[in-house]
């Protein structure tokens, strides 16, 4: 029987590992820890932490970007319009930006004025974590003086940013183990990858498509090892820049992840390592992903992870999107996991059973329903232009059987029919009237003009009626046409014989006579 493994409250101390002699946490209050080594990073369940001010500036805004920039699968977050602060903290458990995972959002209690402030975002700049600070009310001094250096303040994730942390821990480390899987079974490297905004699928990009077959055998192996519940941890040292070998590049010039990032000057490097993952843990093992690639060799990630594979039960969209340039078969590898997973499934489910009510039946009788429904609308829509073929006929002979008899005693033959008709198309409809009564009409006949109208049976202020003038002078159809644009408002034109329009609103009888009064009174 399957049992439950759940998350532990807290971070297990052997989560992450200093492997070297000489690296120290910095101690003293004064200085700000770097980024590779903060408490979001040592310690990702920790919600909130108490700790001192280093430095606080008054953010400028950058100016707006030249060109638009193109459109990411990452929302960035909104910036307020409140001044903001860029505040430097000793430590903190907001993770700032960095190797694919999106900026944490928070709170700090700042313990002079005892008041709460927003964290909007947090990046890094150089080696240093920096919190962007809202400061509502436009009270600046107040907020220089609560944020001033050595201050004692709080910092913390609140629910909120709690929330949005554990999905992108989740999707992390899932994308770590996915690649790393990939890579091992199949030899296919991640080229990069998207923590894209919540509720969306993640991906990661690889070299070419993936067969129905590997992508079940892919996640079959990751479900195995969450089942296990495969511990996670972290492996940190100095980073030492000569020996960062440069990221490996495949034959068609593309690299393989990123390398550490040029302004990185926090001096750390992390190895994410998913326990026995590989039959190397040390070299094989590792993360994987776009900060660091996965060509056999550990290098470094500086997201934060989830200190086990517990509940991280990984689905693969069952196909992979090919990326849509003649230079590559790149191909998109869709994943979700955690609570991006169970919004997956309610959102699917719903979808499903609100589609199965509508059509009476079971959700697994969805596919043979909804092909009955589509095939049987099918049939109906060819009886209806059966149907409809056959009325133009009909309408357009009657057309004939009045015309015939009052061509002795008149020079032209005017008439207008208005109808009320539901078809989907009408314009065709009234076309294939006016076909046959050209069609029936002797070619030494004496000559006509015919107005077609038709309004649907329902009308609001935003209805259409049809108009289809056609005639056996192209001057009479223009000049006719030219009435009904002036007198009723028929936004229209034709050429030739034929002439068509549509009016917006509620047809009536008033429209009618002011019709009839455009072909009776024009002089043709
Ligand atoms: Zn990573």
């Amino acid at each position: 029987m399957a049992t439950a493994v759940l998350l532990p409250q807290s971070t297990p101390s052997d989560y992450h590992r200093i492997i070297s002699q000489t690296l120290k946490i910095p101690k003293d209050t004064k200085i700000a820890i770097p980024v590779g080594i903060l408490a979001c990073q040592r310690d990702p369940l920790l919600r909130s932490l108490k700790t001192f001010v280093v430095s606080t500036t008054v953010s400028q805004p950058a100016d707006p970007p030249a060109k638009k920039p193109a459109k990411k699968a990452v929302i960035a977050p909104t910036l307020p319009s409140d001044p903001l602060l860029e505040v430097i903290l000793h430590d903190t458990v907001i993770f700032p930006e960095g190797g694919g995972q999106p900026t944490d959002t928070g709170i700090i209690n700042t313990t002079l004025d005892g008041k709460t402030w927003e964290v909007i975002q947090a990046k890094r700049h150089g080696g240093h974590a920096v919190h962007y600070v809202r400061v509502k009310d436009g009270d600046l001094p107040g907020a220089l003086l609560a944020f001033s250096p050595g201050e004692s303040v709080e910092v913390a994730l609140g629910q909120e940013g709690f929330t949005r942390r554990y999905d992108h821990m989740s999707m992390h480390t899932s994308q770590h183990l996915l690649s790393a899987l990939l890579e091992t079974r199949l030899e296919l490297p991640t080229l990069s990858w998207s923590l894209t905004s919540y509720p969306s699928p993640c991906y990661v990009e690889i070299p070419r498509g993936m067969s129905p077959d590997e992508i079940i055998s892919i996640q079959n192996e990751a479900n195995r090892l969450v089942f296990e519940g495969r511990r996670v941890h972290v492996e940190v040292e100095e980073l030492n820049p000569v020996q960062e070998k440069p990221v490996p590049t495949l034959d068609s010039g593309r690299t393989v992840g990123r390398g550490l990032p040029d302004d990185y000057t926090g001096g750390v490097k992390r190895v994410v390592v998913i326990d026995g993952v590989d039959r190397n843990p040390y070299v094989y093992s590792i993360s994987s992903s776009v900060e660091h690639n996965s060509l056999n060799r550990p290098t470094s990630c500086c997201g934060t992870h989830l200190p086990s594979l517990h509940n991280l039960q990984i689905f693969l969209l069952p196909h992979t999107d090919a990326l849509a340039r003649s230079t590559t078969t790149n191909a998109r590898l869709y994943f979700l996991t955690g609570p991006r997973l169970i919004d997956h499934l309610t959102s699917s489910h719903n979808l499903v059973t609100s589609t199965a009510s509508i059509l009476s039946c079971g959700a697994p009788q969805l596919p043979d329903r909804v092909k009955q429904v589509v095939d049987e609308r099918r049939k109906v829509e060819k009886r209806l232009n059966d149907v409809e073929t056959e009325l133009a006929r009909v309408v357009a002979e009657d057309l004939i059987k009045e015309y015939r008899p009052q061509t002795a005693n008149c020079n032209v033959y005017k008439k207008h029919i208005h109808r009320v008709d539901d078809s989907s198309n009408v314009l065709g409809f009234l076309s294939a009237v006016s076909i046959t009564f050209t069609n029936l009409v002797a070619p030494d006949a004496k000559q006509y003009l015919i107005v077609l109208t038709s309004s649907p049976s329902s009308q609001t202020t935003s209805s259409t009626t049809v108009v289809l003038l056609f005639g056996s002078s192209d001057r009479h159809v223009k000049k006719i046409g030219d009435g009904l644009k002036s007198k009723l408002g028929v936004k229209g034109g034709g050429k030739g014989l034929k002439w068509s329009g549509k009016y917006v609103g509620v047809w009536r009888d008033k429209e009618n006579v002011l019709l009839d009064d455009v072909i009776q009174s024009g002089e043709l």
